[in-house]
């Protein structure tokens, strides 16, 4: 069954899965979370979770759910100097109270997964999924349907509409599998005077002709849509 959404969020981290809980506290019903990771996922950080935070948790109502897994109360923050002078300052609502813990430190690999595993709950997710996502920026999409399982895993792209008009005109492959055509970016011209683009795959990543020009880089054309 294809399905189509409303909003589309790209990362699933703290950022995307409370973006996907506000969306739909908020009546988006239609919303999809993609990651290109599978959680629990880990990530560098100093694994503090804010008094602002945990605020941000009990609006969402998920608050509860951080104190399930391995955390830490925290009263503060402790700056010290290497003299050792030290100036503690408590989180707002702490000051002069020790017991009180307004903040606490958790784990991303726990953090931000019950972040997604409560947007999981609540609205539709992909994970292992880098999506295309220079089609996606310029409009010519406007949603996603995973099929198939391990290496036969694709994604059937539902193309976007304006006014019962496909925003896609055309597609020209530029390289195939058997002729690769690369080019220097001054050779990369505009796609039909600008309302199109090139896709061109380069020694920093996916990218359109107008990125190409504007970073001087060149590689191989994969194809042109308009
Ligand atoms: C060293 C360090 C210490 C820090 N300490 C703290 C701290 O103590 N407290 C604090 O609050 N903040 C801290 N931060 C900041 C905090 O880590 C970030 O603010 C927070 O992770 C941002 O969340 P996010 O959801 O925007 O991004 P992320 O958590 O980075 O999530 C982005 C997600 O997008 C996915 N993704 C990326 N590209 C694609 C793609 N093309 N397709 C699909 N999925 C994709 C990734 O897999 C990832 O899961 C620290 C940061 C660093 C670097």
């Amino acid at each position: 069954m294809k399905k189509e959404y409303d909003a589309v969020i790209v990362g699933g981290g703290p950022g995307g899965s409370s973006t996907a809980l506000f969306l739909k506290k908020n009546g988006v019903d239609k919303v999809l979370l993609i990651d290109k990771a599978k959680f629990p996922r880990d990530k560098i950080c100093g694994d503090a979770f804010s008094g602002k935070s945990v605020g941000i948790a009990k609006e969402l109502g998920i608050a509860q759910d951080f104190e399930k897994v391995p955390h830490e109360g925290v009263y503060g923050v402790l700056f010290s100097s290497p003299k050792g002078t030290m100036v503690e300052i408590p989180f707002p609502g702490a000051e002069g109270k020790k017991n009180a813990k307004p903040g606490f430190c958790v784990r991303r690999i726990n953090g931000d997964n019950v972040l997604f595993q409560n947007a999981r709950k609540a609205v539709d997710t992909l994970e292992e999924f880098t999506i295309t996502d220079l089609l996606w920026e310029n409009g010519f999409v406007a949603g996603f349907e995973k099929k198939g399982r391990g290496p036969k895993k694709f994604l059937d792209i539902i193309l976007a509409y304006e006014k019962d008009r496909g925003a896609i005109d055309g597609l020209k492959f530029i390289s195939t599998p058997s002729r690769r055509i690369y080019k220097k970016h001054q050779l990369i011209r505009p796609v039909r005077q600008g309302f199109g683009m090139a896709v061109v795959s380069t020694s920093q990543g996916i990218m359109t002709d107008k990125e190409v020009r504007k970073k001087k880089i060149g590689g191989q054309v994969l194809f042109e849509i308009w």
